[in-house]
């Protein structure tokens, strides 16, 4: 008998697995049932939260609520009120439009639905656990919908466990319900978390928002933009120059009414600050862009933070011009009366036809952690006299192995002052040198790891301040106590070019060592995290722990093919120890033959 393989997924299991890219933590739950709410027109929205989320996400809104079919529908998958064809598809003007976003969230918790139509007198009460429906009865509740989501996660052990403290998914939560409450100013919002109002916003105008939500200081800082343009239109606030601050936080950036995330936008608008602020800091921004949904694509991202233009180089034109016209009337009148209504300013009009390019070259897909190889200037480095106890044991091992084996390697000892170096790559691995009477074959990687802990470790001279600031800092989650142990390394991290500024359990790094290969910044952290604990701090002291680490990342790896400058540089830099045997963890890092080697072999 034949039997078919290919069967079609359970609903609930092709729920749990949707679940996956639309539920990634509580505040994604938070950010779809707001938007759900504002879809249904709700003038009044509250946000209820147990831990940071974990245990109780509630959205109760006065929007158009649902009949007993559509209460029960919402929950499946492809239930949607919002499109019925593809078309629609380009012209939506609603924030939800997959319909799967309460099938996923139900998929992972408890639900609960609570919710009544204008017409109706009694409403409809639904109990789901997983994706199965416990309870469906009538119920007496107010016009508007109730959502109670409850133990997230409750039926993947896996991805529950993975939730961060209930202060960092509280953050996460916070920031969520800002970018909504900021882009709706004209519905009043409240967050309970705990028991405790966070916020309690009435319904105001833009800047009444933001001074609800920052505090009064912040409209002191502010100047409005606006422009407006046949194909996009931006009103909104920008800091003023001595507004900037080292710290991101308050940069937004909404797309009709909806948060968007996108360095390209931050770059537009940075380059309009250029020479008025501070290099790598940051002026607090809310800048709205309406535009024909027609003209973008919201669909590229499954949490819809990212949108795609279909004209891009005219938005950053359009953007940078605003924001330079708005900088420049601040500085002919920086007593300008901010509290004005926004409706009260002069608009400015030059950019009405289509703009041209700005001169500014934009590179999208710049990485700030890929520094191109072959600018080898980087590469050199001095000399070093300091020797730390780590390397100090290292050494005696090294020469007493290499006594014990063989006497022509002692004479690798005391290479300075050599002037003509010279030597080949050998199958993108090794570089092959003469040196007096022998010839060495050096380990590539394992001789740039030597170079580059020494190069770490040496904390007292100027190569030190070779941090590369990135333009997009990096935010990193920890551990209370993880970040105590990284404060105390603060100094230590610096001297090897790290930047960092400490939250509570957040900490931002905002300049990172040169190094000539990419580096994985997260993962150095945890590795470094990972290594302090297991080591005794007095075994391998901490900053010959980061050295260690930056070496092993930042040094050029076997397979990596190098131009003549940076193999002659790397000799250089090789020659200039006193001795080069071994890497920091031991391994050997020179095989050398001497004339008699060679003939004995020659010989056989
Ligand atoms: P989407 O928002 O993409 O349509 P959702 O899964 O978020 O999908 O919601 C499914 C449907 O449930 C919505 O299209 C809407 O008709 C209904 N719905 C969800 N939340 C509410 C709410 N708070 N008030 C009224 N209707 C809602
Ligand atoms: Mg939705």
């Amino acid at each position: 008998m034949q039997t078919s393989k290919i069967k079609l997924l359970p609903d609930h299991i092709a729920n749990q697995i949707a679940a996956g890219e639309v539920v990634q933590r509580p505040a994604s739950v938070v950010k779809e049932l707001l938007e759900n709410a504002l879809d249904a027109g709700a003038s009044e929205i509250k946000l209820i939260v147990k831990d940071g989320g974990k245990t109780l996400i509630q959205v109760i809104d006065n929007g158009t609520g649902m009949n007993p079919i559509d209460a029960r529908m919402s929950l499946e998958r492809h239930a949607t009120s919002k499109i019925a064809t593809a078309d629609d598809l380009f012209a939506i003007q609603t924030k939800g439009f997959r319909g799967e976003a309460l099938a996923s969230i139900v998929a992972v918790s408890h639900l609960e639905l609570k919710t009544r139509t204008e017409t109706e007198e009694l409403g409809t009460l639904i109990k789901a656990e997983g994706s199965k429906i416990i309870v469906q009865e009538p119920v007496s509740t107010p016009k508007g919908t109730v959502i109670s989501v409850k133990n997230l996660f409750y039926n993947i052990p896996a991805r529950r466990k993975f939730l961060k403290s209930v202060q960092v998914e509280m953050k996460h939560v916070n920031d969520e319900f800002l970018r909504v409450a900021l882009a709706h100013p004209e519905i009043s919002f409240s967050l309970i978390h705990n028991g405790n109002i966070v916020y309690q916003l009435p319904v105001a105008n833009t800047l009444q928002r933001i001074n609800a939500i920052f505090g009064g200081k912040m409209k002191n800082k502010l100047i409005p933009i606006e422009e407006q343009t046949p194909y996009i239109k931006i009103t909104g606030y920008i800091g003023r120059p001595d507004s900037a601050k080292l710290k991101r936080g308050e940069q937004f950036f909404f797309v009709n009414k909806r948060f968007i995330k996108s360095p390209y936008l931050h770059h537009a608008l940075m380059s309009a600050y250029e020479g008025l602020i501070r290099e790598k800091s940051y002026p607090p921004y809310f800048i709205f862009l309406e535009i024909d949904p027609q003209h973008i694509d919201i669909n590229i991202h499954p949490t819809k933070t990212e949108v795609k233009f279909d004209d891009e180089p005219t938005v950053y034109s359009i953007l940078k011009v605003a924001a330079k016209h708005s900088l420049g009337q601040f500085n002919l009148s920086p007593s300008i009366d901010f509290d004005r209504k926004p409706d009260l300013e002069i608009p400015y009009h030059q950019t009405k036809s289509s703009p041209k390019l700005p001169s500014i070259e934009v590179d999208p897909d710049f990485n700030p952690f890929e520094v191109d190889f072959s600018n080898s200037k980087d590469f050199s480095i001095g000399h070093f006299e300091k020797k730390t106890a780590f390397f100090d044991t290292m050494m005696n091992e090294t020469e007493e192995i290499s006594s014990g084996i063989k006497d022509t390697e002692n004479s690798l000892l005391g290479f300075k002052g050599i002037e003509n170096i010279t030597g080949f790559q050998f199958l993108n691995k090794y570089i092959v040198s003469p040196f007096q009477e022998k010839l060495l074959i050096i380990h590539q990687q394992r001789a740039h790891e030597f170079i580059l802990f020494h190069k770490f470790l040496e904390n007292n001279s100027s190569l030190n301040h070779n941090g590369q600031t990135l333009t997009f800092p990096i935010e990193l989650e920890f551990q209370k106590k993880e970040i105590d142990l990284l404060k105390t390394l603060e100094t230590k991290l610096e001297n090897a070019g790290f930047k960092l500024e400490f939250g509570e359990d957040i900490v931002l790094v905002t300049a990172i060592p040169s190094l000539q290969s990419k580096m994985n910044i997260p993962e150095f952290f945890e590795d470094l995290l990972h290594k302090l604990n297991l080591n005794a701090p007095t075994e391998i002291q901490p900053e010959e722990q980061i050295a260690l680490l930056l070496a092993k990342k930042g040094a050029i790896k076997t397979g990596q093919k190098l131009e003549q400058n940076s193999v002659d540089v790397l000799l250089k830099d090789l020659f200039n120890f006193e001795s080069f045997m071994f890497t920091p963890d031991n391994k050997k890092i020179v095989y050398s033959l001497t004339d008699p080697e060679i003939q004995n072999q020659l010989n056989k």
